[in-house]
């Protein structure tokens, strides 16, 4: 049963005065009316209609879309004390909001804890100085280090966001941005593989061939080799890849590795390595019962059975049988010998 739930608040950036390179903000921002903080209480309130009757156990109204602390601080009180009255009044639990790393200071900061909020995303990207020089972030790495630490001293719940694939990134960037994070231990993270947008500079560098994205096999092992890291430290991860609501329409992915199930393609990556490492370390395996937990078990067959044909292909050799059982930690996935074991 469901346990959660967020009330999705959308601020458009308006006049950002950034330019990164991946961002369609601008044509989302004109698209969409500009929201006052009298509009959350229909939002609030729309939301509340239905999840009132879930029982849920923590309800959180979250401000997404560019950056909430890059708006002027009086706009950002605004918006919060209706946010603060809510959970006052406890409708909502937690305030959530995400934002860049070099929108963050004291000032700042003591402004969202008088209005209570409990969890502040950074959009940090990279951890790679050239990456993010490349994506004209318009900041360095030292101002994301410097923003973590003041929003952990202040005793918010840090969320880190990276991206996958943008201009200057390889995959050893990738894993040195994943094990920066796992350094910085967040307690969420997200992890957005690059697409190419309609109407962004990326889009016009892909057209002009200075971009290439990269291909969505390469795409699915950075990402899963980073999930990883991130998991093994303990970081809740709490999105892999795009929603299909977050992007305009499909017509405006032009190239790049948004796929609707990005996260069940990553996470079958890590159980197919997993399930092929052991199967490798026992080379006199003749038929092999692949075991996981059942909520892990279509990762383990992977999306669309592509683990099953995998290992049918590669170890033709091998009778593989593919099992749920109960007893299995989710996410583990384990190999044995079917002579060996009775089940
Ligand atoms: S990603 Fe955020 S900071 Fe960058 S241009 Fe878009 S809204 Fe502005």
């Amino acid at each position: 049963m469901k346990k959660h739930a967020i009330i999705p608040v959308f601020i458009p950036h308006k006049g950002c005065p950034n330019d990164c390179v991946f961002c369609n903000q601008r044509k989302i921002t004109a698209h969409s009316a500009p929201l006052v903080p009298s509009d959350i209480h229909k939002i609030v309130d729309d939301y509340m209609s239905t999840l009132s009757e879930m029982n849920l156990e923590t309800i959180e109204l979250s401000f997404f879309g560019g950056s909430f602390t890059g708006i002027p601080l009086k706009e950002q009180s605004d918006f919060l004390s209706v946010a603060k009255e809510y959970k006052d009044k406890g409708v909502i639990h937690k305030i959530h909001l995400s934002t860049r790393p070099d929108y963050i200071n004291e000032e700042i900061l003591d402004n969202l804890k008088k209005y209570d909020v409990d969890v502040i995303e950074l959009g940090v990207q990279s951890f790679a100085e050239p990456v993010l020089k490349a994506s004209k972030r318009g900041h360095g790495v030292s101002c994301v280090y410097k923003s973590c630490s003041l929003i952990k001293e202040y005793g918010f719940v840090l969320g880190v966001q990276l991206m996958i694939g943008l201009p200057g990134d390889t995959y050893e960037y990738d894993l040195f941005s994943a094990r920066e994070t796992a350094k910085i231990a967040p307690a969420v993270a997200r992890l957005y593989p690059t697409v190419v947008i309609e109407d962004t500079a990326l889009y016009d560098m892909f057209n002009q061939g200075q971009y290439v994205p990269m291909e969505q096999e390469d795409a699915v092992m950075r990402t899963a080799h980073m999930y990883r890291i991130l998991s093994e430290a303990g970081i809740n991860i709490i999105r892999v890849g795009l929603k299909s609501s977050d992007i305009m329409s499909d017509e405006d992915v032009t190239s790049g590795t948004f796929h609707p199930a990005f996260r069940q393609l990553v996470e079958g990556r890590i159980a197919r390595e997993d399930l092929e490492k052991q199967l490798i370390a026992n080379p006199r395996i003749k038929s092999a019962v692949f075991i996981s937990n059942p909520d892990s078990f279509n990762n383990m067959v992977g999306h669309k059975a592509t683990n099953k044909k995998y290992f049918t292909d590669t170890y033709p050799h091998i009778k593989i049988r593919y099992k749920a059982d109960n007893n299995m930690k989710k996410g583990i996935y384990k190999v044995f010998d079917e002579k060996e074991i009775k089940l």
